[in-house]
């Protein structure tokens, strides 16, 4: 019996997509660094289908159909090319070498050119879900040759979720594309987990609204415009219960937030490609300041707030949900926008209705609004420039203004930090204002640096001669 994939690295995620392989019919060969974890799936698991045990990569490579197909699923980052190196020598031209951790798309782009002089395939996968989405069925975002999506995509496709029995797995580009529009998704998903921790903050500090209360609330506000895996889930820990302390469960959890690093490449990949992704950057670095307990501490008491006494509008519940709405639909703006300036600069053909289309479910952004984000670039000739310019989209934002202003100006006033968003609603408005205050800063530039400036009345590239010229 010969095996039609290899995993090697059977820890949570690689063990859950080989079950979930094994169960879908294919035999999968399975091999660790450490025997280990090969036998305890086996142990535990062996009945969900043909496994084949391997101690060694060269046993790996050598129980496999040609051509080879073999699912890295390591420690990103140098346990990667550590495998690559040692697993390389023992293939032959043709072979696929697939990469599902959540690697840098850098580090992918580098590792498909090296492999592909050794006429070896190199896919770099996005796999979203987390390790129950790995065995049930994730959002899977693959990149590499064309060519290897044609002998590994049905695979790919029937492990995938799927939404309305369509997989949410589809070929999404060259060498880094896959892993590149994994890390955007996941910066969305910074961005859409905070503007739901700033939404319950307000109701909390601002409304006095307790978290039992507000579980109710997230619940009703799953059925509409918002409803979306992450509020569905914000509900039941909102209406969880500490089982040691009889306290709502949110107030014994610390509140630092951890991060994993795909949040941050996210901002410095948006830097890099001049995308504005504001409120992606504003949730990172407000995950950062919530982890300086030694600097939050003392400024309790040594900052002062001069917070104002506000009386809140009875409708604020309701705009609360709609800044929330407004501001979620900025961070898909923003991240869109960077798979945009991406597309541009590494030469991917990236399909953004596709894109939308695969995060509609198995992964942790799913939401409903996806749906009408795939429409919304469905067709080609009526692509908007940006998210909030598609007719769908415009009329909804325009809806949630007046109480997403008074949703920020409140919180403002009442010194609750609303990072993304006021940042979402500062993108929004510099998006459509008609003159912005870079005329001076080009001014300043021109001044100081002779960087020079374009008029608005004259076509081509001036400079003042500052202090001769009145
Ligand atoms: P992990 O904890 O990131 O890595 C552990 C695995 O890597 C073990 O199989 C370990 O083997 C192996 N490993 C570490 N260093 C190695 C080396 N130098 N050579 C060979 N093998 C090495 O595992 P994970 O949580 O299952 O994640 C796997 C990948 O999926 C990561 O890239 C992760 O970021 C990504 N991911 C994880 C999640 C999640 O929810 N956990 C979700 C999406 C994506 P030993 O058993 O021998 O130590």
């Amino acid at each position: 019996m010969s095996a039609q994939i290899g995993v090697t690295g059977l820890a949570v995620m690689g063990a859950n997509l080989a079950r979930n392989l094994a169960r879908n019919g294919y035999t999968v060969a399975l091999h660790n660094r450490s025997i280990e974890k090969t036998d305890t799936l086996l142990e535990k698991h062996g009945g969900d289908g043909d496994f084949i045990r391997t101690e060694t990569l060269q046993e790996l490579v050598d129980s496999l159909e040609k051509p080879r197909r073999v699912l890295i699923m390591v420690k990103a980052g140098k346990p990667v090319d550590s495998v690559i190196d040692q697993l390389t020598p023992l293939l032959e031209p043709g072979d696929i070498v697939i990469d599902g951790g959540n690697s840098h798309y850098e580090d992918t782009r580098r590792r498909e050119a090296a492999l592909s002089q050794q006429d070896l395939h190199f896919v770099g996968v996005g796999v979203s879900g987390g390790e129950e989405g790995a065995l049930l069925g994730p959002s899977i975002m693959p990149g590499g040759s064309r060519e290897s999506y044609d002998s590994l995509g049905p695979m790919l496709e029937k492990i995938s979720a799927k939404y309305n029995g369509e997989p949410c797995c589809r070929w999404i580009g060259t060498d880094g594309a896959g892993h590149f529009v994994k890390m955007v998704h996941n910066g969305i998903e910074y961005a859409d987990m905070q503007v739901i921790g700033e939404a319950f903050d307000l109701l909390r500090s601002g409304a006095g609204i307790e978290p039992a209360e507000q579980a109710k609330i997230f619940t009703d506000w799953n059925s509409g415009t918002l409803s979306s895996f992450l509020i569905e889930i914000t509900a039941e820990v909102l209406g969880h219960v500490d089982g040691r302390t009889g306290k709502p469960f949110v107030d014994v959890v610390v509140d630092s937030a951890g991060q994993k690093g795909t949040g941050r490449w996210t901002v410095v990949s948006a830097l890099e490609l001049g995308s504005p992704t504001s409120g992606i950057a504003e949730s990172v670095f407000a995950r950062a300041l919530s982890s300086q307990k030694d600097q939050r501490v003392p400024a309790q008491e040594m900052l002062q707030g001069h917070e104002a006494a506000v009386e809140l509008p009875e409708s604020f519940v309701e705009d609360v949900r709609l800044a929330l709405y407004a501001s979620k639909l900025v961070s898909y703006a923003q991240g869109i926008d960077m798979l945009t300036a991406a597309a541009k600069e590494y030469g991917w053909d990236l399909k953004l209705d596709e894109i939308a289309s695969l995060w509609r479910a198995g992964c942790i952004i799913r939401a409903e609004l996806l749906d009408d984000i795939m429409k919304a670039y469905a067709v080609a000739d009526e692509r908007p420039a940006n998210l909030l310019l598609a007719p769908a989209f415009t009329e909804a934002i325009a809806g949630a203004v007046p109480a997403w202003r008074r949703v920020v100006s409140t919180a403002v006033q009442l010194g609750i930090p609303v990072p993304v968003f006021s940042a979402s609603l500062a993108y929004y408005d510099g998006l459509r204002r008609p003159r912005l205050p870079a005329a001076l800063t080009q001014g300043l530039r021109d001044l100081f640096g002779a960087h020079t400036y374009n008029r608005v009345d004259t076509e081509g590239t001036f400079h003042t001669l500052w202090g001769e010229d009145k």
